[in-house]
């Protein structure tokens, strides 16, 4: 966190405004627009604190892979459906106890966890005997889109920006959540992990996803709220990487200690150079 001094007020002016993105980018960092807007804190010394994003250096960019669950899309839903729905659902339908559902269940998915089993509809409909694509309808109205999404994908594209949603979700997950949301039309390519056979984690999706879409890692960002994801992209060579600082709207923020994070693709907007000045 960076911190700069200005007067302790309780409401920021537009001078004061103008002098904190001054300040900000004599230093090369951008701030963001829901900083500014946010009740200003100072400590008490009056100095002013607030955290200043890295100005991303979008004239090195050409690509945008994008994850879909907990990074475009509010994690609320898979978590509820995970956490709630399934463990429910499974004791009405199989007529066990819910506690015992549940701990049966967690103990599964920690067992699995990262694999591409973990996100396969397919290997769970099997495992618990459940239809779990049907399932997930029964709760579609939590299927969220992230606020600003729109508006940055738009801006990306105004840009000359490839995007490219790579996800994880199995085919099924992601076509209900494209129906669900305006999503598609803004997205230059989707990349489903099943159809490459490695999920992200592994170091190795990444040279696969070449043979789909082409795409200079040096020249790439990758925004992710999958903190192993963001490892592997590392790993791999990706330059640009970007965390989420809350997939789940309903849950606390992560820790963002070892990657940048978006707090909102609002802040992102207006680092288009000339886009939204
Ligand atoms: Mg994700």
């Amino acid at each position: 966190m960076i911190s700069l001094r200005v007067p302790l007020k309780t409401q920021v002016s537009k001078q004061d405004k103008a002098r904190v993105k001054k300040l900000s980018a004599a230093y090369g960092l951008y701030v963001s627009e829901t900083f500014l807007r946010e009740t200003p804190y100072c400590d008490e010394n009056g100095v002013f604190r607030g955290t200043l994003y890295p100005m991303l250096p979008w004239e090195d960019i050409d690509t945008v892979l994008l994850d879909m669950d907990g990074t475009l899309l509010d994690l609320h839903f898979d978590n509820h459906f995970w956490r709630e729905h399934i463990p429910r659902r499974y004791a009405e339908i199989h007529g066990v106890d819910l506690d015992d559902a549940r701990q049966d269940l967690y103990a599964r998915m920690t067992r699995i966890e990262g694999t591409m089993d973990w996100y396969c509809l397919d290997y769970w409909s099997r495992e618990l005997g459940l239809d779990v694509a049907v399932l997930k309808e029964e709760v579609d109205h939590l299927i969220a889109v992230h606020p600003f999404v729109p508006e940055f994908l738009d801006g990306l594209k105004a840009a000359g920006k490839r995007r490219v949603l790579v996800t994880n979700a199995h085919t099924r997950s992601l076509a209900l959540k494209m129906e669900r949301t305006d999503l598609a039309g803004r997205l230059d390519a989707v990349i489903c992990a099943h159809d490459l056979g490695l999920p992200k984690e592994d170091v190795g999706f990444w040279e696969r996803l070449q043979t789909r879409e082409p795409f200079d890692p040096a020249r790439s960002l990758l925004v992710d709220d999958n903190l192993d994801i963001l490892r592997s992209a590392r790993g791999y060579g990706i330059a640009h990487l970007l965390g989420v600082y809350q997939p789940d709207s309903q849950a606390a923020p992560r820790d963002g200690a070892e990657f940048e994070v978006v707090r909102s693709f609002c802040d992102l907007l207006p680092s288009f150079p000339g886009l939204f000045a």
